[in-house]
């Protein structure tokens, strides 16, 4: 059992070290693509990781004995694909086609939280102890990237209204002033705080 759950592992190993190097090759594109700057800042900030990442396997290759090897990741090979279509469809840069990438990255993220999850458990099973701890290093940057770009979402695109900003930098210019007009008004719906207030 013990040797058939170290070949799982490696197994394992070859698919999520393909797919780490398909994210480094694929992110540059998607940092300039983000318009908003914290967006930029945060897939910058992956791409790092990303990379200590690849460094961090090869040294579990070395821990566990093995030779590095790679197996082509299809998964991730979908998924960065779909982060290109969104380049495709949304042909300029805007806050709506930000919280499409995001909602992309999210997708890689969560996929990597699954891999690096099932590989910590694996090593822990074979009690590979140092592997188990390089694992849960790369699992916890996973999870921290994906809740960095809630954060960027929610916090930030999303509560500030982004479909009808979207919406309204598409209107042409006659409209501008309609379009200010609505935007006030969203503005004071949007707002539940001042709401309760003016209750009172
Ligand atoms: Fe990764
Ligand atoms: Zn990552
Ligand atoms: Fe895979
Ligand atoms: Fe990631």
């Amino acid at each position: 059992m013990r040797s058939s759950i170290k070949y799982l592992l490696v197994n394992e190993l070859h698919d999520i070290l393909n797919a780490e190097k398909q994210i480094v090759k694929a992110l540059p594109k998607v940092i300039s693509a983000a318009e908003s700057s914290e967006l930029k800042k945060a897939f910058s900030h992956h791409l790092k990781e990303t990379k200590a990442q690849i460094v961090r396997l090869g040294k579990i290759f070395r821990l566990l004995n093995v030779a590095k090897q790679e197996r082509c990741c299809h998964a991730m090979k979908g998924l960065i694909e779909e982060c290109k279509e969104v380049l495709q469809e949304f042909k300029q840069k805007s806050a709506i086609r930000d919280v499409a990438l995001i909602a992309k990255a999210q997708r890689i993220e969560h996929y990597e939280v699954c891999v690096y999850g099932t590989l910590r458990t694996l090593a822990r099973e074979i009690e590979a102890k140092e592997v188990v701890d390089l694992l849960q290093e790369s699992l916890n940057e996973e999870g921290s990237a994906n809740s960095t770009l809630n954060k960027i979402a929610e916090g930030g695109l999303l509560k500030s209204g982004v479909n009808h900003q979207a919406n309204l930098e598409g209107m042409p210019k006659l409209k501008r002033r309609a379009a200010k007009k609505v935007k006030k008004a969203i503005k004071k719906r949007a707002s539940p705080v001042k709401k309760a207030r003016r209750k009172k």
